[in-house]
């Protein structure tokens, strides 16, 4: 299988990157991908402060796919996450919900073992790897991988796991597709402004999507369909992601909106995906047993 490496990223999604990697439509191929901060925390004693924001969030690509052209679907089939053995998490006065709460830079050094992150001494959490940072070349305009839009980018949802696919709408031939920022564990959220930030091999498969009509990405999961959404405000992101799930539910099951709109009601989850980037994002989703 080949490996694409983590030596050609990009920092920014922009149609003016050129491809570093072309794969076949279908390929199976392992993305190496560098943490959050480019593997540069090797100490506790690394704050969020020393990071230049201009190597955050590395993303390894652009990756063409053969085949594929401007407007086509982009299924990101993500088959297994392998995280490194070693994450950190970082909280700051610069960063999260709770900003202006925080009197001083905290970064932990965290074990990645048998499945768990050690915290500490008495206190090990389940992992949920997910892949953070995944977009394609935006229409216009240049946007830091640390963004999320319509293109995707920073969508920090755990959804995005082993055994998911990410669909993307594409603007450029090829769809120019990067990836990185996994976290080995996540909460609904992100709330402090970090996941438990690893280094990772990702493997993935890329395939034109014919039969999914996007204006943003969406996630399939092996039991759940989530919409996602981001927005200047969660208020207006929670909307997006509503208005997009109900017109899914309503194509799936060939009802009208006001139908799909009840069902969305009583039988999806509106759920906030993280709270900490430049735009907030929020996700619905749905039992695949009821489409
Ligand atoms: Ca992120």
């Amino acid at each position: 299988m080949r490996r694409l490496s983590s030596k050609k990223t990009i920092h920014s999604y922009s149609r003016k990157n050129r491809p570093a990697y072309t794969v076949a439509d279908g390929e199976r191929v392992v993305v190496e991908t560098m943490d959050a901060f480019s593997n540069q925390i090797a100490s506790s004693r690394t704050t969020f402060e020393d990071m230049d924001m201009a190597d955050v969030n590395p993303a390894t690509g652009p990756i063409a796919v053969e085949g594929l052209v401007a407007g086509d679907v982009l299924c990101v089939s993500i088959e297994k996450i392998k995280c490194g053995s070693r994450g950190c998490i970082m909280c700051s006065p610069g960063l999260g919900l709770l900003a202006s709460e925080v009197r001083r830079s905290r970064t932990k050094l965290v074990l990645i073992r048998k499945g768990k992150a050690v915290l500490g001494k008495d206190l090990e959490i389940d992992l949920n790897p997910h892949v953070g940072v995944i977009g394609v070349s935006p229409p216009e305009g240049e946007f830091p991988t640390f963004h999320v839009g319509d293109f995707g980018g920073n969508l920090d949802t755990v959804e995005a796991c082993q055994l998911s696919k990410v669909y993307l709408p594409t603007f450029v031939d090829g769809g120019d597709v990067a990836l990185g920022d996994v976290h080995a564990a996540m909460g609904d959220g992100e709330v402090c402004g970090t996941g438990v930030e690893v280094s990772a091999e990702v493997t993935t498969r890329f395939l034109r999507c014919d039969d999914l009509d996007l204006k943003r990405p969406m996630i399939e999961t092996p039991t759940h369909w989530v919409s996602f959404a981001a927005a200047k405000t969660l208020d207006e992101a929670a909307r997006l992601a509503t208005d997009d799930l109900v017109r899914f539910i309503s194509h799936r099951r060939g009802i009208d909106f006001e139908e799909a709109y009840m069902i969305a009601s009583v039988a999806a989850d509106l759920r906030i995906s993280q709270v900490v980037d430049p735009q907030m994002a929020a996700k619905m989703m749905i039992s695949k047993r009821y489409l």
